[in-house]
């Protein structure tokens, strides 16, 4: 189905585009420019659930490679995811768009844990849903939360904002001569092992025909060009 007919979508940041220009952690202004670009993707009257990763504060490989148990390492992750799911809820308030934090992961001081058809009743109150802590389990990423959360919320699609402006037959970063696919189906992806979520994630969409959008989220209006069935992107499906 074309995005432009979409009715609910899931939109996944990378934790990374948090960070604006700093090395790590959250960039308030940024994520401030992020929440006006949601808001106006739900000002067109798009239901929207958000997905947002943890790779800004900690990423659970990045632990195990100095040694961290793995496990302990990802639970750290998900609890990374918390904050920015947090940080971006915050941002949407202060621009007046209600919304819910449900995390896979019960902290009930801080917010609501995953429950779908609460969810549900969210969307249908006009607020936008953010998922944090992934799957909840460890061994995953917020890539594969994305596309469970996508398919019990039954989105029409998914929307993955990134640093990259979709998905290359090679890394644009280091091969000049990289080219950027227009669409791609799910098998082509999973068997050239093309960078562009994680290979449970890409299962996941392709089992339930999710189409995944990539896009760069970096620029400045591009949600909504994407929306519209402009600007540049990959469709996966
Ligand atoms: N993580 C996990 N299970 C999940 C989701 C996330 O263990 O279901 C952990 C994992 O360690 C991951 C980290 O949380 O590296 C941050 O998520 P991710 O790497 O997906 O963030 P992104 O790359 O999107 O910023």
């Amino acid at each position: 189905m074309p995005l432009t007919t979409a009715k609910r979508v899931l939109l996944k940041l990378s934790g990374e585009v948090l960070m604006g220009d700093q090395d790590f952690g959250i960039d308030p202004a940024f994520v401030a420019e992020l929440a006006q670009e949601v808001k106006a993707a739900k000002d067109t009257g798009l239901e929207i659930c958000l997905v947002i990763g943890g790779g800004n504060i900690f990423r659970g490989m990045a632990g195990a490679a100095q040694g961290m148990d793995r496990a302990q390492a990802d639970y750290m992750g998900m609890l990374a995811t918390v904050m920015n799911a947090l940080a971006m809820q915050n941002a949407l308030e202060q621009l007046g768009v209600p919304t819910r934090v449900q995390s896979a992961i019960e902290m009930d001081k801080v917010c609501e844990p995953v429950i779908r058809r609460r969810a549900e009743r969210h969307l249908e109150k006009g607020r936008i849903v953010i998922f944090a802590a992934g799957v909840g389990a460890p061994y995953f990423t917020t890539d594969s939360g994305a596309a469970l959360r996508a398919a019990e919320m039954r989105c029409d699609a998914l929307l993955k904002g990134t640093s990259v402006d979709g998905v290359y037959d090679s890394d644009p970063k280091k091969n000049a001569d990289a080219k950027r696919f227009d669409t791609v189906g799910y098998d082509r992806v999973l068997a050239d092992n093309l960078k562009v979520m994680d290979a449970s994630a890409v299962a996941l969409c392709r089992d339930n025909q999710i189409p995944i959008v990539v896009f760069s989220i970096r620029e400045k209006g591009n949600l909504a060009r994407i929306l519209n069935g402009e600007g540049t992107q990959t469709i996966v499906q």
